[in-house]
């Protein structure tokens, strides 16, 4: 029989799992508390469960974790960037940041993204595979257990397209944002996608409460097609067209990221363009200065950057930069690659 990882599971799960073994309900509540609450991954340290349920879950379940490769500090500004090697031997990155109270956690959602946006380092690995529902949750617990502090904040900006793997994504998302377990708020969890039109619908339809964030970084579907690929299948003026509805049905702000590259989009007329695309929408923009990768585009220069800020100060939504953590170890957004030869089994 193959045994059943039980961080695969929802909450649902686990309690039908537990009935089908016929023991009682609140065993299940004990399990998830002890996976999500004290981050345990064998059942012998389970010591409010009878050593006959620990030896019965042991022969029909287990609870994985993450292989923690290296870590990799940021001296300047604390960033931590996780290498872990998942069962197959495929690798991926997390980030923590941590800045004040906050603890941000940026994870992954895929290996590898089959988007190929030109700026970004994840997208020159290609794609390899979709993350499981455990590995995604499993970048939150491992990192919990290695800085010893539970993360704030998730972001769900680290390699991979999120709305290109949904079902894993929100199932991991609930899991983290469960409130007897590591109970992360929902307002404290942002799922960023680069504009995955049918997914966004879907995630509307299904009245997710995560914040949601879209990349935009473009103004016309000229230079977005130039930068981002995915922008012939979902071209800018429908992107915000849907984004607009999410506003208006779900009454939630959207943040629009937007990496400014010197000399392409980071112009006057790009930022009145700008201006006027986010006209009237609730939303907030958050300006990223690029960070180099093995690209050809460079970083606006600080007043660049000033001027466009100010130009859109107009909208009304809050317009912040991202001043970037950790680009002196590569962990800055986009620059989360990794050579990947998966290991021979
Ligand atoms: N696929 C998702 C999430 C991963 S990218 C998405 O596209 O939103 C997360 C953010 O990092 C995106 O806003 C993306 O535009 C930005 N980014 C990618 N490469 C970057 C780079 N080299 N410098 C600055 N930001 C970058």
């Amino acid at each position: 029989m193959k045994k059943t990882n039980l961080k695969s599971l929802s909450r649902q799960e686990l309690d039908q799992l537990i009935a089908d073994i016929d023991e009682k309900s609140f065993r299940a509540g004990q399990i998830w508390s002890w996976i999500y609450q004290k981050n345990v991954t064998s059942f012998n340290r389970m010591s409010n469960i009878s050593q006959s349920l620990r030896t019965k879950l042991d022969r029909m379940a287990f609870i994985s974790s993450l292989k923690l490769i290296h870590k990799t500090v940021s001296l300047r500004s604390n960033t931590e960037k996780f290498l872990w090697e998942l069962e197959d031997g495929f690798r991926i990155e997390s980030v923590y940041i941590p800045e004040g109270k906050r603890r941000t956690l940026c994870i992954s959602s895929q290996v590898g993204c089959g988007l190929q946006c030109r700026f970004c380092a994840t997208g020159s690995m290609g794609f390899r595979r979709n993350l499981e529902t455990e590995e995604i949750t499993d970048q939150v617990l491992s990192t919990y257990r290695e800085m010893g502090e539970k993360p704030t904040n998730i972001v769900v900006m680290g390699m991979g397209e999120p709305f290109l793997n949904f079902d894993n994504v929100l199932k991991a998302l609930v899991i983290i944002n469960h409130s007897d377990g590591l109970a992360i708020g929902h307002r404290k969890i942002t799922i960023s996608t680069a504009g995955i039109i049918p997914q966004l619908i879907r995630y509307m339809k299904e009245s997710h409460p995560f914040r949601l964030a879209v990349s935009l970084n473009a103004t016309t579907d000229a230079q977005r097609t130039r930068l981002m690929p995915i922008n012939k299948k979902y071209p800018l003026h429908q992107l915000l067209q849907t984004a607009r509805t999410y506003t208006q049905k779900t009454k939630k702000r959207i943040t629009f990221e937007y990496v400014l590259f010197k000399g392409i989009n980071d112009t006057q007329a790009d930022a009145n363009r700008l201006l006027k695309l986010l006209k009237g929408m609730p939303c907030k923009v958050n300006l990223i200065a690029y960070n180099p990768t093995a690209n050809p585009f460079k970083t606006p220069d600080e007043d660049t950057i000033h001027h466009f800020a100010e130009t859109i100060r107009p909208l009304c939504a809050p317009v912040t930069m991202r001043l970037s953590k950790g680009d002196d170890i590569q962990a800055a957004c986009g620059q989360l690659a990794i050579a990947n030869r998966r290991k021979k089994p």
